[in-house]
């Protein structure tokens, strides 16, 4: 089976779907009730969610470069996407690379609980700007961007729940 909300895979006869908590109904037969309570629900789940990434500043000295710390950012919020488009933050990483491999962490906030993703981006064509953006696909699912409007390159599809 599958969730009705997230679609996720629910075993038979369980009562809430393990990774929404949507319920799992036998009568999720799209009524227009039924449809509404989905709806609903879905955008309570979604407006709970918040996509961050953790951003690395450095310093220079007379010995060179060293990592100066990180912090996280937020990239944006799930409730903001939408599919087949991409929502673009304000971080600009300049320091990422597109012709060779390279991974970013993201952080995924979930009302009380949050959970870490590294995200790897295989080498790809070069993009000149490294901006960072939310593409929106199926409900729950997003990818990560790198590049600016025009012109940029999206991540494997990330789940924004567990
Ligand atoms: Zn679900």
């Amino acid at each position: 089976m599958e969730c009705n909300c997230c679609h996720a895979a629910v075993a038979e006869g369980v009562a809430k779907c393990p990774s929404c908590g949507f319920p799992v109904l036998a009568a999720g037969d799209g009524s227009p009730e039924y449809n509404r309570i989905l709806t609903e629900f879905r955008s309570k789940r979604l407006s709970q969610i918040i996509i961050e990434m953790q951003v690395y500043s450095y310093e220079v000295s007379s010995s060179g470069v060293s990592e100066a710390g990180s912090a996280w950012h937020t990239v944006g919020l799930a409730s903001a996407l939408k599919a087949g488009e991409v929502v673009w933050s304000d971080l600009d990483c300049e320091a990422l690379p597109s012709d060779r491999s390279f991974t970013v962490r993201l952080r995924i906030r979930n009302g009380g609980t949050q959970r870490e993703q590294a995200v790897t981006f295989s080498p790809g064509r070069t993009v000149s700007r490294s901006c960072i953006g939310l593409a929106g696909e199926d409900v729950f699912t997003f990818r990560l961007a790198v590049g600016s409007k025009d012109d940029y390159i999206l991540s494997d599809t990330i789940r924004m729940l567990s």
